[in-house]
């Protein structure tokens, strides 16, 4: 089969294709058909060498597809479609997973949608519910709005909770379209101090949630920005490791809750169980068409480096996919 690994640490450029044998199923693994894949953050962090959790050398981390094998105690059957987290070895024409994590995929969504629902939500629902602790009283701040992970996050929060909503993004168009998603209140950070609109939209009272992708350059406005008691999900560096003045007196008296997460290197046992939640308490909204899916732009196979490219010009609005087997 062909899939994608790394020539050497570095750009876009050192994606290459590679001849591979079909990977064995385990015990309780299923083989995939794969369909389609997703591109990731995570993965360009690997390209670049800097993840140190992918023992996979082939990328990718989500697929959907068609179970042509399965091992023994595998419970689903030869031909279902599915949906789900790889541990890596999603950028290929086959892969293994858990059966046990394998999501069928809803009647009435493709292939290429399919694949863009494991890892944006999933890591929202269990960022935005486990981890943030997320009710209906609370203000969400979710940033990096336009996001794979924003579109879903902005999304349950909007069908699960009656949280009030605020996003941001870098231009017009992701803000417009994070408002038909359900953001209530929507700031460009490009043009507007996002601390000072979220005291503004919460009577000088902060967020008391929020997902946090960008990391240091947004750590003061965070701060000033988070309410009395609020759970701060740090999920992505997006702006850079480390913040260079910490005033720890302000976390003291706000009594901040600071979470660092990764869902990729959690165990197969976490992926299980959050799978299953997510299956029980938010794959009907899918087939209600309650919740959908944003996919930004579908590339084939062949075109894995421009699909790279593309999400590092920060360009997309939802998930970039791969098609891969028609
Ligand atoms: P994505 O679709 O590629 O979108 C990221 C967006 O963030 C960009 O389009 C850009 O939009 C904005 N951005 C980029 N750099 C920025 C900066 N320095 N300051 C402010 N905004 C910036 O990303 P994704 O795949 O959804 O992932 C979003 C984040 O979640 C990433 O950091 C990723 O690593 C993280 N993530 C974490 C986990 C986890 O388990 N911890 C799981 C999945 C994803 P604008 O036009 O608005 O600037």
């Amino acid at each position: 089969m062909k899939a994608v690994v790394v020539k050497k640490p570095g750009g876009p450029e050192q994606l290459q294709f590679q001849d591979f044998s079909k990977p064995k199923v385990e015990n309780g693994e299923i083989l995939i058909k794969v369909k389609a894949s997703a591109i990731n953050r995570t993965d360009i962090v690997s390209r670049e060498g800097k993840s140190g959790y992918m023992a996979n050398p082939i990328l990718g981390i989500e697929v959907s597809g068609e179970v042509v094998e399965k091992g023994a105690g595998a419970n689903i059957e030869l031909g279902t479609r599915v949906m789900g987290l790889v541990n890596g070895g999603g950028y290929a024409e086959y892969a293994v997973m858990p059966a046990d994590r394998a999501m069928k995929i809803p009647d009435n969504l493709s292939f290429e949608e399919a694949a863009a629902i494991p890892e944006v939500f999933l890591t929202a629902y269990q960022t935005l519910f486990w981890l943030g602790g997320l009710t209906d009283a609370d203000t969400v701040l979710i940033h990096a709005g336009g996001s794979g992970v924003g579109t879903a996050a902005i999304q349950l929060a909007k069908k699960l909770t009656k949280a009030t909503i605020i996003t941001t993004a870098g231009s017009k168009e992701k803000l417009d379209f994070c408002r038909s998603l359900g953001a209530d209140i929507c700031i460009n950070y490009k043009e507007q101090a996002f601390d000072e609109e979220v005291l503004r939209a919460t009577n000088n009272l902060g967020a008391d949630v929020i997902l946090d992708f960008i990391g240091a350059s947004y750590w003061e406005k965070n701060l000033k920005g988070i309410n009395t008691d609020g759970r701060w999900v740090l999920i992505g560096i997006l702006g850079g490791t480390v913040v260079e003045k910490v005033n720890l007196m302000e976390l003291l008296l706000k009594r901040v809750q600071i979470k660092g997460t990764l869902l990729t290197p959690r165990s197969d046992a976490y992926k299980k169980e959050l799978t299953e939640e997510f299956v029980s308490s938010v794959m009907p909204l899918f087939l209600e068409n309650e919740i959908r899916p944003i996919v930004d732009r579908v590339f084939p196979f062949a075109d894995i480096q421009r699909a790279h490219e593309h999400m590092e010009a920060n360009k997309n609005v939802g998930k970039i996919m791969l098609k891969i087997n028609e």
